[in-house]
């Protein structure tokens, strides 16, 4: 109204114009700032933390009103727990796993069993749930290490394969009693789709989500600059833990990161680490370090990051190559001869910056 009042105003004359900017200054400038500040929809920062699936998670977003989130996180993240968590023995997957006639599948469960499966049939079982004894045999799973010697590996093994489980409704069948489930590649992934959709739902606009180094963000930070996330170099000593091999500009995506450097043992000389090769029953061995993938949402990028350190560098680029309609891109840290190199898809050559 006011603005209309000025505009109506006599064009020949300024005087009584400057006249009128004068008396209402105050009241033109707080609407000009107000105008500004709901423009950008960046009025409050939020930040959540806490611990969540053996590890931490971090939420930050941009909303106007200051809520905070961080109970319905949380329980969302029990809920998840509670369908999703080998470590949770009252869990579905659990449940499962100790074939347990009695227990149906929730949504959750069907998300993340359906896109193992997808997953599954594309790498040609180089990603498979179905490792889970194997990866238990080695001590990185929700029993017991065992003894391993070949003859062990061997009749594991002969459990070892996705096409032997399937949802039926909303119970899950098994070819053996003896076949039992693992999500640890994919959960954490799904987990965080789970909480950006959930702010996503609330009106929010500009968020990162970040759970055990799993991320998505949507929109930008302040003065729309984008949300950057690290890429760990991957180092087994404590002393370099921690240092950055390159930095992500993500919009609009997510990322997921897989690395055999963190998760091992060494036993008798030998190395073993929590990747296992579903066509041989042993670690995943070869010269990838790390894989991240980036993609659309974090369950995809998360297993095909396992994926890819069982299939190694250059079967990885052969299938890139192949599944170009799966839109997603790759930043590898590998070990060669000369020190530690890294590839990068070509969808990534402006969204990294390596650090030398
Ligand atoms: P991530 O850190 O996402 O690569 O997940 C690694 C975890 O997934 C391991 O600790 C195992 O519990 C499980 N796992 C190991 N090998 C495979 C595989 N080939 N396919 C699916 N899950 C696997
Ligand atoms: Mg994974």
């Amino acid at each position: 109204m006011l603005l209309l009042d000025y505009l109506l105003l006599p064009a020949d004359l300024p005087s009584r114009r400057k006249a009128f900017v004068k008396t209402h200054f105050g009241f033109i400038l707080f609407t000009f700032l107000a105008f500004f500040s709901s423009c950008q929809n960046k009025t409050h920062f939020m930040k959540l933390e806490g611990r969540a699936q053996g590890t931490t998670y971090r939420i930050l977003y941009f909303c106007e009103d200051s809520l905070s989130y961080k109970e319905q996180a949380d329980s969302l993240l029990r809920q998840l727990d509670q369908s999703l968590s080998t470590y949770n023995p009252g869990s579905i997957i659990s449940r499962i796993n100790r074939n347990d006639s009695t227990v149906m599948v929730d949504h959750h469960f069907i998300q993340v069993f359906n896109k193992s499966m997808e997953v599954a049939e594309r790498t040609d079982g180089s990603f498979d749930i179905t490792v889970a004894p194997i990866v238990n045999a080695y001590g990185f799973g929700f029993t017991e290490k065992q003894n391993i010697n070949s003859a062990v590996i061997d009749s594991l093994l002969r459990l070892v394969d996705y096409k032997m489980v399937q949802l039926k409704g909303m119970k899950l069948t098994k070819a053996n009693p003896r076949i039992m489930l693992d999500f640890n590649a994919i959960a954490q992934g799904y987990s965080v789709d789970v909480l950006a959709s959930y702010l996503e739902n609330k009106g929010i606009e500009d968020y990162l989500v970040e759970l055990g180094g799993e991320v998505k963000a949507k929109g930008t930070k302040e003065n729309d600059e984008p949300w950057r996330v690290g890429i760990d170099r991957p180092e087994e000593s404590i002393a370099t833990e921690g240092t950055l091999q390159g930095v992500v500009k993500l919009k609009n995506k997510a990322m997921a990161t897989s690395g055999n450097y963190k998760r091992y043992y060494e036993e008798n000389g030998q190395k073993y680490a929590h990747i296992i090769d579903p066509s041989t029953g042993y670690p995943a061995k070869h010269n990838m370090l790390s894989a991240s993938v980036i993609t659309t949402d974090c369950m995809t990028a998360d297993a095909y990051a396992t994926a890819f350190m069982v299939m190694g560098v250059e079967k990885s680029k052969s299938f890139l190559a192949k599944n170009r309609d799966l839109g997603i891109d790759v930043f590898f840290i590998y070990e060669d001869d000369a020190g530690l190199k890294t590839y990068m898809s070509e969808g990534l050559r402006t969204l990294i910056q390596e650090i030398p």
